[in-house]
């Protein structure tokens, strides 16, 4: 690839050109390499496009100033690395400036085109998103009409060829512009460039080919799914026009939280209040699972704040057959509202509990002493 020429010597201007500068000359320059007033000229079409990039940079005070410091190295991931990246056509550039003396509908024909695409948001469980789920559904959206099969006219009738434009949907005429005569099609406004009119609509869609209606889809949720998840239907969406494919739609899923659970990537956690008794002596425990409740033992000592694994209690990771695991993560309860005879009992107990009990206690108040001596 040649270098890239600085953008103000594409222009022709001086570094501290104005804005007015900037414009008048991107205008004649533009004008001058315009492909319609150069059919054919690949050199010319390069040239113009060297200049509406020039523009599109040096008119935009945010990427001039980078241009400014950095040079063509500062356009780098800004889409300014080449016209390709520009994400909107010379054409558009031009046009926002001189108006579409060329005619844009002559380059732009109504052939073919997609239908739109769909949004649709589910709520589902947590357990649903855990194991998977059918689900039907309902959309409301626009389809082909079926009583005139998507044609508009009522059935019986044809749409008749447009005499304004004789089928063609454009109307050409020959116009002065400040290039000089041109010969600008644009679109039949009687037929709007279709080519043709309906002069008996269809009564169920008006003449427009389409009606809105509420129809059941179905979709299969895969198993291990989490929220904000989307799932495409393909050609769900609305249709096409002139055959042109229908487009897709995107089912969004919305896990509803679970009183229990919550979800780590394909893990799962829970929090069990465990007494102080039981962390104490150690209990055998129901824990819940995905799939029922299962019997733990937790040990004699357990501390608050304690992790259990269980490994493959977890969800169903989406492409295999692997499962993530359980975290169980121990809680234990300080008893509160102690009638007398609990308290006497706890204070009997402190008594003959000395910090041999108390190891974490009796850690921390060693370390206290070293510090404050
Ligand atoms: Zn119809
Ligand atoms: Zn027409």
């Amino acid at each position: 690839m040649p270098e890239k020429r600085d953008y103000y010597e594409v222009l022709g201007v001086e570094r501290n050109a104005s804005e007015a500068d900037l414009k008048k000359a991107y205008r004649t320059l533009a004008k001058k390499y315009h492909p319609d007033v150069n059919p054919d000229n690949q050199e010319a079409e390069a040239k113009f496009k060297e200049v509406s990039e020039a523009y599109a940079v040096l008119s935009d005070p945010q990427k001039k100033q980078q241009y400014d410091r950095f040079g063509h190295a500062g356009m780098n991931g800004t889409g300014f690395e080449g016209f390709g990246g520009f994400g909107f056509g010379f054409e558009d550039i031009f046009d926002s400036f001189f108006g579409s003396p060329f005619g844009r509908s002559s380059r732009q024909k109504a052939g073919p085109r997609r239908g739109a695409d769909l949004k649709y948001a589910m709520e589902i469980t947590f357990n649903e998103a855990a194991f998977g789920v059918s689900k039907e559904f309902r959309v409301s959206r626009m389809q082909h009409c079926q009583v005139c099969s998507g044609s508009g006219a009522k059935p019986g009738t044809a749409p008749q060829t447009c005499k304004h434009c004789n089928g063609t949907g454009q109307v050409r005429q020959v116009q002065s512009t400040p290039f000089g005569q041109m010969v600008n099609a644009r679109a039949c406004e009687v037929c709007r460039g279709e080519g043709t009119l309906i002069t008996d609509p269809c009564e169920e869609c008006k003449g427009s080919g389409r009606v809105q209606k509420s129809s059941t889809l179905n979709i299969d949720i895969p198993a291990g799914i989490d929220d904000s998840q989307t799932i495409s239907l393909r050609g769900e969406g609305e249709p096409g026009t002139k055959g042109g494919p229908a487009g897709d739609l995107y089912v969004t899923i919305r896990v509803k939280p679970h009183p229990i659970f919550t979800r780590d990537g394909f893990n799962i956690i829970c929090e069990i209040p465990v007494t102080f008794t039981q962390a104490a002596l150690g209990a055998e425990m129901d824990i819940p699972t995905l799939e029922g409740t299962i019997k733990y033992s937790i040990p004699e000592g357990t501390q608050t704040g304690t992790i259990f694994r269980l490994r493959n209690k977890g969800i169903k990771h989406l492409r295999s057959n692997s499962k993530g695991d359980q975290f169980v993560k121990v809680n234990v309860e300080v008893p509160t509202k102690l009638s007398s005879k609990q308290k006497e009992l706890l204070r009997q107990f402190a008594e003959v509990s000395g910090d041999d009990v108390f190891v974490q206690r009796k850690n921390f108040f060693d370390k206290m002493k070293d510090i404050f001596q």
